[in-house]
């Protein structure tokens, strides 16, 4: 009998032991930050974006409970998010003052602290993978377009017409833009879709998202590897090559052996402040239970003091943190053990 007992206490330990170890896994991610606020959307449309990052974090965790790398993981969450028209990546990216979609991305591993990143790309379907092949299989660590492009096309990655990330509301509210701004309206790209009536309603709301929408997932594996990534359309109407912040490796995205951060905000203050990096290094020095700390001090307190607006997700030695100084960011994490948090509005979790 004291054998038996024994025997099952051994493999109720072991069991545990196991879980602890395959179960060490976190994932948060964002889908971009702004004037987000209860009562702007309809049931519909803020059910649409719940759902959409619910199964996104879903994709991310499940895949890490697997044992996939947080390589793959930010990758495969990232295509999600460049192939959801709801958000400005990919397709459903927003329009420069030209009428076209140039997209900047960027990942950064935290173990080597190797990454790779891209600007004003036009025709990669899935930008975040040419981060990563710019990672992984070239000598340099930031590519611009049309460059950039060639070496997606060298690496046979998937190219498309830039049509392709065409959406009607993006369009609409860059004209909207242009017209404000007193230029001339672009001419409406050649294989766009025949025009159909946008809900004044969702372009409110789309500016009142600060036109933002950038996607960012922070993910740390079984393995303890933290991997960052970002992937955006930039700014509504944004002009002469503007880049922001996403593709700037420290300023939208950064990753260290204990830190991870993905930025959304207006890029023109991120890269001042080196956001992402500034956290990972504030993380640095106030240890282990510092990440909020960190996270705040950059966001609440020097963004806020500098005026500008946004936000950050976090991995801080694997606790998923976020914060913002905008009414809201759409963003959503988990951890073994709990539910997927999925959360839009500043007076949620
Ligand atoms: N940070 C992005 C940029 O400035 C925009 C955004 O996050 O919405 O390009």
């Amino acid at each position: 009998m004291r054998r038996l007992v024994f025997g099952v206490c051994a493999m109720v330990l072991a069991n545990g032991a196991a879980l602890a170890q395959e179960q060490d896994w976190s994932i948060v991610l964002h889908g971009g930050a702004g004037v987000i606020e209860r009562g702007d959307m309809d049931a519909e449309t803020e059910a649409a974006y719940r759902d959409a990052l619910d199964a996104a974090i879903r994709l991310g965790g499940d895949m890490l409970a697997d044992g996939a790398s947080a390589m793959d993981v930010v990758e495969a969450v990232v295509h999600t998010l460049e192939d959801d028209p709801k958000f400005n990546s990919g397709v459903g990216a927003v329009f420069t003052a030209e009428g076209r979609n140039e997209l900047d991305a960027s990942i950064m591993r935290g173990s080597d602290m190797q990454a790779g990143a891209v600007s004003g790309v036009t025709t990669v379907r899935h930008p975040i993978s040419l981060a990563r092949a710019v990672l992984e299989n070239s000598p340099h660590v930031m590519l611009q377009s049309p460059g950039a492009e060639a070496f997606a096309a060298d690496q046979g990655l998937e190219l498309v017409d830039n049509s392709y990330f065409f959406t009607e509301r993006r369009w609409a509210s860059m004209v909207r833009a242009v017209r404000r701004m007193g230029l001339s309206v672009p001419p409406r790209p050649e294989g766009a879709p025949e025009p159909e009536p946008i809900r004044e309603g969702a372009l409110d709301l789309m500016e009142r998202e600060h036109a933002f929408g950038t996607v960012g997932v922070v993910a740390r594996d079984q393995s303890g590897e933290v991997v960052a990534g970002t992937s955006t359309g930039g700014t509504t109407a944004k002009r002469w090559g503007r880049v922001g912040d996403s593709p700037i490796i420290g300023a939208g995205t950064y990753a260290t052996p204990a830190c991870g951060v993905s930025a959304t905000g207006t890029g023109e203050y991120f890269i001042r402040l080196n956001v992402a990096a500034r956290i990972c290094t504030q993380l640095e020095m106030l240890g282990e239970e510092g990440g909020q700390q960190a996270a705040d001090a950059v966001i609440q307190d020097a963004l806020t003091a500098m005026g500008g607006d946004g936000g950050v997700v976090m991995l801080g030695h694997g606790e998923p943190i976020w914060s913002f100084n905008t009414p809201g960011m759409y963003r959503a994490s988990w951890t073994p053990g709990d539910e997927p948090v999925v959360s839009i509005y500043g007076d949620e979790d």
